[in-house]
């Protein structure tokens, strides 16, 4: 150590908050009394006291414990030269107590000024009060060298502590006056992917806390966070740095590999069931009983890690010998990069976050039709900054994997809820129907260019004849459309379309809907009244415009175009395929005119940046269309508001499919029997899942707001 590099050499003076004579005392008197600096993880072994008030495991820290942590505590201990490290973390790994020890570290051994920064004030107010309180009360260590407040101007108020050797400032993100307060020589940012682009006009708050380290040659700099999107402040920071991943050996073969979701296995209790005919009532089965039909019953029976090598099979519960065996391993050496770490949620010690967890996570994120679970699970639990940039796909895609039946056949069988999506033009209106089957599988059903002014009522009528059909269902019954939405976004026609919604509120099939283009949206959000007559005056009583999240809904697209159709060998398995029951699966039926595929991928995902910030926005691609595309997304909506997330497919699947008759007459005497619920007799009569205009007494009826289908 070269001591005229000392930080109390460069840059012993702090304004205001100290007294240099008694600063110099003290630096000296901790000279002669201090151990020699040691490395972070052995000063909270032996030190660190973690708080009943902010820790699961309340008590002495012990390493040993999270020994993914050890290597990047020791690269901010003062005997090591790296000055910036970086860590990209998923939740439940102790990640933050890295910095607190760091800081604990740092006050016991007086190594100078020290900067936290968490994204507000507030948030920094917190973690004074939550963790870095506690810390120093319960660190026998650390409470008799930080001053106590006993007077107003001991230097110690809940953003500034003193210690001998240094102050602790404690600052928000989001304030200039907070981030520019002194110099200081150690820079703890955490949470980074929270902060403000921009702080009062000033600038980037990261920046801004950086210039506070400029007179100290021994700076150091701790960057962590959880991701956010790719191109965020921690996924950049990491990619520059130079990308350590934790490898550990495995137990059958000893080869060192890094833990990934992938490679989790999981299984789920399947049961076999066969469906009463003549009473509808379902028994479980041998699986080799005739008839007998497999139904997952989602129930996580085992989780286990699969060696990326030996595909032997690894228990949880040598997590301990596994980790304690780790080692980090930089993936992107060279010189003068940060010190990088990433590590997600399957390296959680034993009895904190299990690999079973890390499952129910994912298969929760699987059945929500946002997406937004899917972008927290890559966020919190993998660690990883979650890829929206550029995101596209090519119409020669789509095209390879168009079904080899015709567009208006018969719906298929798992297909059992129609919705529609409307766009307007100034010239004509395009239609989409959609069907949707349990687990977002969607069948592309039915398309109509309806030519004409919508300001027209001929124009209208054929999307009121739409509303009529009857689709042919392999059940032997025909389903009608259940809801459909129809875009209100254009200024023009607008109007138009609040009358036509207006004239079917009353069934609830008919929604008028305004695009939202930010990411994150719901598909379906809140509808907003809108009062307005034939001649644009306003009267009581008016249409709901409901908000739909177009962003979201293309993003989900996109994501449940890129599923695979089942293979056999190389080739597409087109019986598989036609059976249906292939979650999330997109089916695109035969003899779409090649526009459809092309305004289907006409839109790409790309990131902007706004004041340094990404911000995800969707841009159609310059000489394109994208009704189809809009439409898509708009079914989509109508789905979500006829209760698609919410529906008992089971029921539904017994109504829609043929045999259950005595069971819809039940449907029809539980609630009001719909207007043309009859018992279907050789599939001549029309039962249609969707209510018929006149009637709101049908069993599928969408509800004023969030799209519970009651009774279901
Ligand atoms: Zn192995």
């Amino acid at each position: 150590m070269n001591s005229a590099l000392d930080w109390r050499n460069e840059q012993p003076l702090l304004p205001g908050l100290t007294n240099p004579r008694r600063l110099c005392c003290s630096a000296f008197a901790a000279g002669l009394a201090l151990d020699p600096e040691r490395p972070v993880s052995q000063w909270a072994d032996e030190h660190r006291i973690l708080s009943k008030t902010s820790s699961a495991e309340p008590g002495r820290w012990r390493t040993d414990r999270t020994p993914y942590l050890r290597e990047i505590m020791d690269v901010l201990s003062p005997t090591d030269p790296t000055q910036n490290v970086v860590l990209q973390k998923g939740t439940q790994l102790g990640g933050t107590e890295c910095g607190n020890n760091w800081v604990g570290a740092i006050i016991d051994q007086g190594l100078g000024p020290t900067m936290i920064v968490l994204p507000t004030s507030n948030a920094a107010k917190k973690s004074s009060r939550t963790r870095i309180g506690p810390m120093i009360q319960d660190t026998p260590s650390l409470r008799e060298k930080v001053r106590e407040a006993k007077s107003r101007d001991s230097g110690n108020t809940i953003l500034l502590k003193e210690f001998d050797g240094g102050v602790l400032i404690l600052a928000g993100a989001n304030s200039a006056t907070e981030l520019k307060s002194s110099p200081v020589r150690n820079l703890f940012l955490d949470e980074t992917e929270e902060y403000p682009a921009d702080v009062d006009g000033q600038g980037d708050p990261e920046e801004l806390a950086e210039k506070r380290t400029d007179t100290f040659a021994r700076r150091k700099k701790f960057r962590c966070s959880t991701p956010t999107i790719t191109g965020g402040r921690i996924d950049v920071a990491y990619k520059a740095s130079d990308q350590r991943k934790f490898y550990v050996p495995c137990p059958h073969c000893a080869h060192e590999q890094v833990l990934r979701f992938e490679q989790l296995r999981h299984e789920t209790r399947k049961v076999h069931e066969v469906t009463d005919i003549g009473t509808g009532e379902v028994r479980l089965v041998e699986p080799d009983a005739p008839g007998a039909v497999e139904r997952d019953t989602g129930e996580l029976l085992d989780v286990h890690y699969e060696c990326e090598a030996c595909k032997g099979r690894i228990d949880e519960h040598i997590k301990p010998e596994l980790l304690a065996a780790g080692k980090w391993i930089a993936t992107n050496p060279g010189p003068d990069r940060a010190a990088g770490f990433k590590i997600n949620a399957l390296y959680s010690p034993l009895g904190w976050f299990s690999w079973r967890q890390v499952v129910l996570k994912w298969l929760a994120a699987q059945r929500d039709p946002s997406g937004t679970k899917l972008k927290t699970f890559y966020n919190t639990i993998l660690g990883e900054a979650y890829d929206e940039a550029g995101e596209s796909l090519d119409p020669h895609f789509l095209k390879a994997r168009v079904e080899p039946w015709r567009m208006g056949g018969i719906v298929p069988a798992k297909c059992l809820l129609l919705t529609a999506g409307v766009d307007i033009q100034h010239n004509r209106i395009e239609a989409y129907v959609w069907g949707w089957g349990r687990d977002l599988e969607s069948w592309l059903i039915d398309r109509h260019v309806i030519f004409g002014s919508p300001a027209l009522d001929t124009t209208w009528q054929a999307v009121e004849d739409l509303l009529a059909k009857g689709y042919a269902h392999a059940g032997g019954q025909s389903l009608r459309i259940t809801a459909m939405a129809v875009d209100s976004s254009d200024g023009v026609t607008t109007h138009f379309v609040r009358v036509f919604a207006r004239k079917w509120s009353h069934t609830r099939r008919v929604v008028a809907v305004k695009g939202q283009a930010v990411a994150g949206k719901a598909v379906i959000g809140r509808p907003s009244k809108q009062d307005v007559n034939h001649r644009g005056d306003i009267i009581k009583g008016g249409v709901e415009i409901w908000q739909y999240g177009s962003d979201t809904a293309k993003g989900a697209l996109y994501a449940r175009l890129k599923i695979e159709p089942p293979k056999v060998g190389e080739s597409i398995d087109w019986a598989a395929v036609q059976a249906g029951g292939i979650p999330g699966y997109v089916h695109l039926p035969g003899g779409l005119p090649d526009e459809v595929f092309d305004q289907i991928t006409a839109e790409k995902r790309v990131t902007r940046y706004l004041r340094g910030q990404p911000r995800i926005e969707w841009v159609l691609e310059k000489g394109r269309r994208n009704e189809a595309l809009d439409c898509a997304g708009m079914a989509d909506a109508a789905a979500e508001y006829a209760g698609r997330s919410r529906l008992n497919w089971d029921r539904l699947e017994q109504m829609v499919n043929p045999g259950q008759r005595d069971l819809l007459v039940e449907a029809g005497k539980a609630g009001a029997p719909p207007a043309d619920a009859k018992p279907a007799d050789g599939g001549d009569v029309e039962t249609s899942a969707p209510p018929p205009p006149a009637s709101q007494r049908t069993a599928i009826r969408p509800p004023r707001r969030g799209g519970f289908v009651k009774n279901w």
